[in-house]
């Protein structure tokens, strides 16, 4: 069994469906320590007694977490030990967490990862997206206009974009998504993931909407939205790390050989038609590189 150790926060990840997704250290961690913080009491008691844990809980959720944060210092001073949890996959991350660990740290506690499930990473390991390079936008806005400004924001993103969606708003979100990103862009609908209707869906957002039409179930619920990122312009990748093609740095090594760095930022910028500003960014850049080298 894992010993707690005194005055520290642990934050414990707990199945998002499937109860016997909870870890052998999670359930240590929850048996051996003072209290768990938990989101909804009653939800986290059926995943307690499921495994045979009996330590006190206490609530903590949006609205009381400021207040907790302190009785929780309080406790951790005295030397016990706490673990958070929030109904389900990992706190902090679209669940309350934050405001606790930033005071807990910020009172020079120790706050201790026991990780676990987490819908938008098992969303990601099985949608067939990258995931090499990924942005989290958890919930999008509930209005209309609101959630289309947001998309709009992220149109250009090249990211692959991870999404919480409630099942009631998944037809709009996906027909303002189609709208903003094109009706072609490659998207997964992971819904139910480890629960008795787990079902993926993957395809272009146009085939996703029409099915969202056409099927009621594809919208029942828990989901993760995943949109492709944008696709790169072949110009974007010519670009290259000067924004030139290269053109900026060949031109600027040569002058930092003989100049001083501002003039010959200034030099290159007429040469090569760039701004002022980005050949004095990339001069700083490249003679940082070559101090580093020498
Ligand atoms: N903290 C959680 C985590 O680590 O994933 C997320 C909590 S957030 C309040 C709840 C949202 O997560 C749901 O509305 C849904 O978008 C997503 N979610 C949670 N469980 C899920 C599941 N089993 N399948 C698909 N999505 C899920």
């Amino acid at each position: 069994m894992a010993i707690e150790a005194a005055g520290r926060l642990y934050v414990v990840a707990t199945p998002i469906g499937n109860l016997g997704d909870l870890s052998v250290r999670a359930r240590e961690i929850l048996l051996s320590v003072s209290l768990i913080a938990a989101e909804d009491t009653r939800h986290t008691g059926v995943l307690l007694k499921a495994h045979g844990v009996q330590t006190p809980q206490m609530s903590l959720h949006d609205h009381n977490e400021h207040d907790r944060a302190g009785d929780i210092i309080e406790r951790l001073r005295q030397g016990a030990s706490v673990a958070l949890v929030s109904d389900a996959g990992t706190p902090a991350i679209s669940d309350p967490g934050f405001e606790l660990v930033r005071a807990v740290a910020a009172a020079g506690f120790e706050v201790v990862a026991i990780p676990g499930p987490c819908a938008a990473i098992a969303a990601l390991s099985i949608g067939a997206l990258p995931t090499d390079r990924f942005c989290f936008e958890g919930f999008l806005p509930a209005r209309g206009a609101a959630r289309r400004k947001r998309l709009q924001s992220l149109a250009t993103e090249a990211r692959t974009l991870v999404l919480y969606e409630a099942p009631h708003r998944l037809r709009e979100a996906l027909q303002d998504c189609a709208a903003v990103f094109g009706g072609e862009r490659s998207a997964t609908v992971a819904r139910e993931i480890t629960k008795m209707h787990e079902m993926t869906y993957r395809g272009p957002l146009r085939e996703l909407l029409s099915r969202a039409a056409a099927d009621a179930d594809f919208s029942r619920g828990e989901i993760v939205l995943l949109i492709a990122g944008a696709p790169q312009t072949p110009a974007d990748e010519d670009r290259g790390a000067d924004g030139h093609g290269g053109a900026l740095d060949r031109v600027l090594k040569i002058l930092l050989a003989e100049l001083p760095l501002k003039q010959a930022a200034s030099l290159a910028a007429r040469i090569i038609e760039a701004r002022d500003n980005e050949a004095y960014k990339r001069a700083l850049v490249l003679k940082q590189e070559s101090a580093s080298q020498s």
